[in-house]
C-alpha cells in the first residue's frame, strides 16, 4: 500500500508547536503533531508532552493572561476527558499556570484539525523527498514539510554522586517533586542564578524549611522582580559564590547534604539539605537531528535566514527553544512557531505552484 505523505508534521508540543498547529490546521494542511511519548526516560529527562512549560508553576507574563479566577474558562474550553486528568485549577483568582497554558494551546490547535500522536521521533532522513520521519514505537511517517519545536530540557552538573540520587533527592524540576514528602520542612539546595533558579527557591520555600539558593558568582542572572521575592523571603538564603563538589548522601536516606566549594578561594563547606534542585539553563533536545540539518556549536539549530525560520534544509523549519539560545520565553516560541507555520505554508503553496 503506498503512504500518503503529510502536508506538515510538527514534532513538539510547546508553545511553538501548538502556535504552528493552530496556524497550519487554520491553513488547511491538516497538521500531524508528534507531541512526545510518555515514558519514564522522558520524565526523568525533562522532555514529557507539553514540553518545559508543563514543569513550571504561574505564568505571569504571557500576554493576555492577567490574573483571574479561572477554572470556569479552563472548564468550558478543555475537552472534559483532558481536564478531568488536569491538576485541579485553583477555585482562586491566578496567574495561568503552565500545564493550563499548555491545556488550552493545544484544545485549541485540536479545535482546528490538529491531529495528534503521542509517541517520539527518534530519527529523520531529511536527505529523501517526501522526509521521512521514525517514532519511538518504530513507526515511518513521510512528509512534505517539516516543523521542528522540540525545544529543550534542563541540565545537570554532571558529578557520579549526583547521578547516584536522582529522583532520591536530585531533581531538575521543583514542581514535579517539590511536594514529595521527603523534601517538607527539610532543608533545600537550589542550584543556579537565573529566572529557573528564583522561581523555584521560591516555589520550594513554601515546603522546606530553609532554601539555600547557591551561585557560582555574585550577582542573580535572574529578572529583578524574581530576585526581589527571593532577598523578600524570610526562608530563602542565598549563597554567593559556591558551586557543588559533591552530593552527600547514603542508600537508605538518599540526599543528606552537599558539599560547596567557594569559586573565591576554594574554600569547601558543607550544608545539610534533603533535596538538590538543578536550574543551571538547558541543552536543545536536537539529538534526533544528528547529521541531518546544520546545528550551531551548542547544539541549537542554525536558521538560515535571519527573521525566518528556515534551516540548512528547504522545507525542514525550526521554531522555539530547540533554535533560540537567546530569548527563550513562552511568548517568542509561540511567536516564531507562528512565523513556522506560515514558511512551511509559502513553502507548500510554491511547491506546488
Ligand atoms: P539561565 O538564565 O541560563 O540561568 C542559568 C543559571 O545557572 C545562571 O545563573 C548560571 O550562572 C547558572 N549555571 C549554569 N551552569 C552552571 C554550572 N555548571 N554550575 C553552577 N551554576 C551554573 O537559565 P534559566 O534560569 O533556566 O532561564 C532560561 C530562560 O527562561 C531565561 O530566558 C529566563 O528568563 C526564562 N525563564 C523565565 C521565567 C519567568 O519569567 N517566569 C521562569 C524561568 C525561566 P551564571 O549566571 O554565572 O551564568
Amino acid at each position: 500500500m503506498d503512504v500518503v505523505a503529510e502536508n506538515v508534521v510538527i514534532i513538539g508540543s510547546g508553545p511553538a508547536g501548538w502556535a504552528s498547529a493552530i496556524y497550519t490546521a487554520r491553513a488547511n494542511l491538516q497538521p500531524l503533531v508528534f507531541e512526545g511519548a510518555v515514558t519514564e526516560e522522558n520524565r526523568q529527562a525533562g522532555t514529557l508532552p507539553l514540553g518545559q512549560l508543563a514543569l513550571t508553576t504561574e505564568v505571569e507574563n504571557y500576554p493576555g493572561f492577567p490574573a483571574g479566577v479561572l477554572k470556569p474558562f479552563l472548564e468550558s474550553a478543555i475537552d472534559p476527558q483532558r481536564f478531568a486528568m488536569m491538576a485541579p485549577p485553583s477555585e482562586e483568582k491566578h496567574a495561568v499556570t503552565g500545564p493550563e497554558l499548555m491545556e488550552l494551546m493545544r484544545q485549541q490547535a485540536v479545535n482546528f484539525g490538529t491531529r495528534i500522536i503521542t509517541d517520539d521521533i527518534v530519527s529523520v532522513d531529511f536527505q529523501r523527498t517526501p522526509f521521512q520521519l521514525t517514532s519511538r514505537e518504530g513507526n515511518t511517517t513521510e512528509a512534505h514539510a517539516v516543523i521542528i519545536a522540540t525545544g529543550a530540557r534542563a541540565n545537570y552538573l554532571g558529578l557520579p554522586s549526583e547521578d547516584r540520587f536522582k529522583n532520591r533527592g536530585v531533581s531538575a524540576c521543583a514542581v514535579c517533586d517539590g511536594a514529595l514528602p521527603r523534601f517538607r520542612n527539610r532543608p533545600l539546595v537550589v542550584i543556579g542564578g537565573g529566572d529557573s533558579a528564583v522561581e523555584e527557591a521560591t516555589y520550594l520555600a513554601k515546603f522546606a524549611s530553609i532554601v539555600y539558593l547557591v551561585h557560582r558568582r555574585d550577582e542573580l542572572r535572574a529578572s529583578k522582580i524574581m530576585q526581589q521575592r527571593v532577598f523578600n523571603n524570610p526562608k530563602i538564603e542565598v549563597v554567593w559564590n559556591h558551586v557543588v563538589d559533591e552530593v552527600l548522601g547514603n542508600d537508605e536516606d538518599g540526599v543528606t547534604g552537599v558539599r560547596l566549594r567557594s569559586t573565591v578561594d576554594d574554600s569547601t563547606r558543607e550544608l545539610e539539605a534533603s533535596g538538590m534542585f538543578l536550574a543551571i539553563g538547558h541543552t536543545p533536545n536536537t539529538a534526533f537531528l544528528q547529521g541531518q540539518l546544520e546545528l550551531q556549536d551548542n547544539g541549537y539549530i542554525k536558521l538560515a535566514t535571519p527573521f525566518r525560520t528556515n534551516t540548512s534544509v528547504e522545507g525542514v523549519f525550526a521554531a522555539g527553544d530547540v533554535a533560540d539560545d537567546y530569548y527563550r520565553q513562552a511568548i517568542t516560541a509561540a511567536g516564531s512557531g507562528c512565523m513556522a507555520a506560515l514558511d512551511a505554508e509559502r513553502y507548500l503553496a510554491a511547491r506546488e505552484g
